[in-house]
C-alpha cells in the first residue's frame, strides 16, 4: 500500500497540483457548466479531494460512468446520495454511448435560470459551454469522443504548434472543450489508493499485486461473500466480527490459490499468480458487476 501511495505522490507533487489546479481555474472561466466524471466501482475514491473549491462558482453535473463494470443497485444508491447533496447526477457508460446521449440535455437544465437572465434582457442565450473534468482513467477521452462522434485530433502534440482551446459542438445546445480537465486523485487515504489500484487506474507496473489482491478480496469478503463461493466454488465464507482478519484472509487467498491450481514446489500457494488471477478476474467482471464502495461508508 506504501507503493501505490509513493507512486501517487511521485506523480502529483505539488508543483504539478499547483499547475493542475491553475489550468483548471483558468478553463473553467470560460465555461457554464461543469461535467464532473467518476468510476461508478468507486464513486468516493475516484474523485478529487478539492473538487469542490475548484469547482465551487459553476453549475456541476456529476457523472457515473463505467456503469457496466458496477453494481446496478449500488449504482442507484450512489445516485441518490448525489442527489441529495444537490448534484444533477446520472449514470453513463462512456464506451457504448449508453446515457451520454442525453447529457446536452443535462446540461441544458443546469443553464435554465442563466438563459432566462438574459433573454429577459431581449438578448440569445449563446450555446452552454461545457469541460470535463476528473482523475486519470475514469474515462474523460472516451467520453469526450463519444459526444464528438469522432476522434479528437491532438493540435498540441506536433511540435511549433500552439495548442489552442477548441469547442465541439454536441447536439444543438451545447459546446464542449476539446481537452479535459485533469485532477489528481485523493492519496492521503491508502484505501484510496488500494481501490484505484484495483480498478485499473494506476499502472501495473507500478502496484504490488500481492497487496492490491489481499485488499480487494477484504473488500469482497464482506461485500459480496456470495460472488467469491460462486466463482472459486468455496464452502461458507465467514468471519468474526465486522472486519476479517489478515489470517482469515490468508486462508481464502490460499484456498482460491488450491482451487485454480496456482501452486509451486511443495504444492505451496504461488501467491503472485493467485494475485494476479484475483485482480484480473475483478477487473474483468468474472466476479460479477461489484461496487467497492457504498455510500454510507464514505460519509
Ligand atoms: P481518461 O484518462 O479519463 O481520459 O480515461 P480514458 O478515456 O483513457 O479511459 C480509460 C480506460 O477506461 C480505457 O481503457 C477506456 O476504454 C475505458 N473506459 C472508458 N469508459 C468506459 C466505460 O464506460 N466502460 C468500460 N468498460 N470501459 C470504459
Amino acid at each position: 500500500s506504501s507503493k501505490v501511495g509513493d507512486y501517487l505522490t511521485i506523480q502529483w507533487y505539488p508543483g504539478h497540483m499547483a499547475k493542475a489546479k491553475r489550468q483548471m481555474i483558468e478553463k473553467i472561466k470560460l465555461i457554464d457548466v461543469v461535467i464532473e466524471l467518476v468510476d461508478a466501482r468507486i464513486p468516493f475514491s475516484s474523485r478529487n479531494p478539492l473538487i469542490d473549491d475548484i469547482a465551487a462558482n459553476k453549475p456541476r453535473l456529476l457523472i457515473l460512468n463505467k456503469t457496466d463494470m458496477a453494481d446496478g443497485q449500488l449504482t442507484a444508491e450512489w445516485i441518490n446520495y448525489f442527489k441529495d447533496k444537490g448534484y444533477s447526477a446520472h449514470a453513463v457508460n462512456a464506451q457504448t454511448g449508453k446515457g451520454s446521449e442525453n447529457i446536452s440535455e443535462w446540461v441544458h437544465e443546469l443553464t435554465a435560470a442563466k438563459r432566462e437572465k438574459v433573454e429577459s434582457k431581449g438578448f440569445r442565450a449563446r450555446a452552454d459551454r461545457a469541460l470535463i473534468i476528473g482523475i486519470p482513467n475514469v474515462g474523460k477521452s472516451t467520453l469526450i469522443n463519444r459526444l464528438a462522434k469522432r476522434k479528437i485530433a491532438k493540435i498540441g502534440d506536433r511540435p511549433g504548434v500552439t495548442k489552442g482551446q477548441q469547442w465541439i459542438k454536441v447536439g444543438k445546445t451545447m459546446e464542449l472543450l476539446d481537452t479535459p480537465g485533469i485532477l489528481w486523485p485523493k492519496f492521503e487515504d491508502p484505501e484510496v489508493g488500494l481501490k484505484l489500484a484495483a480498478t485499473g487506474a494506476i499502472k501495473d507496473e507500478l502496484i504490488d499485486f500481492q497487496d492490491v489482491a489481499v485488499y480487494l478480496l477484504k473488500v469482497l469478503m464482506v461485500r459480496y461473500p456470495h460472488a467469491l463461493k460462486e466463482r472459486y466454488g468455496l464452502a461458507e465464507i465467514s468471519y468474526e466480527g465486522n472486519e476479517p482478519a489478515i489470517e482469515e484472509i490468508v486462508a481464502l487467498f490460499d484456498a482460491i490459490g488450491k482451487k485454480r491450481g496456482c501452486v509451486i514446489g511443495g504444492g505451496n500457494i504461488d501467491y503472485d499468480r493467485t494475485a494476479e488471477l484475483v485482480i484480473r478476474e475483478f477487473r474483468t467482471q468474472k466476479l460479477g458487476k461489484l461496487t467497492l464502495e457504498s455510500p454510507e461508508e464514505t460519509l
